[in-house]
């Protein structure tokens, strides 16, 4: 355990840090609820993510799941395979079917130019993800969702404080999501956020997040409990504090990365996109096995005997999850599937060390 190396490692503020934040939440008594440092974090995430309005919720799981509750979706939502569990799921929890729609080759977001074959009469929205950080094509999204009248939801829990054509990344689409989980460029243990403009969905998402109570005689919405802790607060407000640093100690490791492992026979990375302030939140690799003569499989396994915990992210695509097969049509994404089966997610943390990366880097080119 000690000597290994992870996929990553959870930023954290100084113990002394955490511990003078969590002072005045003994002096209240004031736990979870709406409370102060619920609403200073709310305040300074709007302004720190540059997005009109921003609501926290228990993790980044919930604030899909209750989004497109809250957005009154009905029949089919376009998604992408190539992704993490949680944003299939919330879907499917939704009552929603969702149809798998391909990546594009060079940075696995959904590839808009297939998005129009699969508008039906029952599709009702477009569920992106900004995957790895690279930003989807959101201008072609926009201009078909405007076109067919589909509410567009971005899977946003990569991309924390990305920006493009300086714009929050969080202020695109109907509704943005972000997840602020432990192993997620900025972290509050567990949470998660919701960003959107229009109020009415607003206050919808407040219902669903408190049990859909309105006063303490009105239930107006069958409502979850996703409510966001002041504990879990105090942590995000430590750790906004020093976000801005960890991003760039995260890039010092990914410039290693790209300069070792360019030009590599059948070795591809995802491409460094114009008018993005990019995260450094994730560094996949992929392995072509025709020419670089192994597979995606072997380089894990040569890694991992040398104590080097690189994932699979993300294979297998959702679409061929257990739960999935036979309850939804796969969907012809052979791009995906390829990807999928090329993919090697490398450590990467704010302080993962030069001659570490370096050791990686001498493994996979041996
Ligand atoms: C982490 C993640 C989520 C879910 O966030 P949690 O905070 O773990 O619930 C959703 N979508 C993607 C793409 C993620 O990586």
């Amino acid at each position: 355990m000690e000597n290994r190396i992870l996929v990553t490692r959870s930023s954290m503020p100084a113990f002394e840090e955490y511990m003078d934040e969590i002072k005045d939440i003994w002096d209240s008594h004031w736990l979870t609820n709406f409370g102060k440092k619920h609403k200073e974090l709310t305040e300074k995430l709007t302004e720190y993510l540059g997005v009109e309005n921003l609501q926290l919720t228990v993790n980044g799981h919930m604030a899909l799941e209750l989004a497109l509750s809250a957005m009154g979706l009905k029949g089919e939502v376009i998604t992408t395979p190539f992704t993490f569990a949680s944003t299939t799921h919330a879907i499917v929890r939704n009552g929603l079917k969702p149809v798998f729609c391909d990546i594009r080759e060079d940075d696995c977001t959904i590839d808009a130019a297939k998005i129009e074959d699969l508008i039906t009469d029952e599709t009702s929205a477009i569920l992106p993800v900004h995957v790895y950080g690279n930003i989807c094509d959101v201008e072609a999204i926009e201009d078909i969702a405007k076109r067919h009248g589909l509410k567009v939801i971005y899977d946003a829990a990569h991309t924390f404080g990305e920006t493009y054509k300086g714009k929050g990344i969080g202020a695109f689409g109907d509704a943005s999501i972000f997840s602020f989980h432990a192993t997620k460029v900025y972290n509050t243990i567990e949470g998660g956020a919701v960003c959107y403009h229009d109020p009415d969905f607003g206050k919808r998402l407040y219902g669903l997040i408190d049990f859909g109570i309105v006063d303490e005689e009105t239930v107006d919405a069958v409502g979850a409990n996703a409510k966001f802790n002041e504990f879990c607060a105090a942590m995000g407000l430590c750790n906004l504090r020093h976000v801005d640093g960890e991003i760039e100690k995260r890039q010092s490791v990914v410039e290693r990365y790209r300069q070792r492992l360019q030009d590599i026979r059948g070795l591809s990375m995802s491409p460094v996109r114009e008018n993005v302030k990019p995260n450094f939140a994730y560094f996949p690799v992929f392995f072509d096995p025709d020419t670089f003569g192994r597979t995606r499989d072997d380089v894990f396994e040569a890694l991992t005997a040398e104590g080097i915990i690189a994932r699979k992210y993300f294979y297998p695509l959702t679409s061929d999850f257990e739960c999935y097969k036979g309850v939804f049509p796969h969907g012809d994404t052979p791009v995906a599937d390829r990807k999928a089966s090329q993919v090697l997610t490398l450590p990467l943390y704010a302080g993962l060390n030069l001659d570490t990366v370096d050791r990686i880097c001498d493994i996979i080119i041996e």
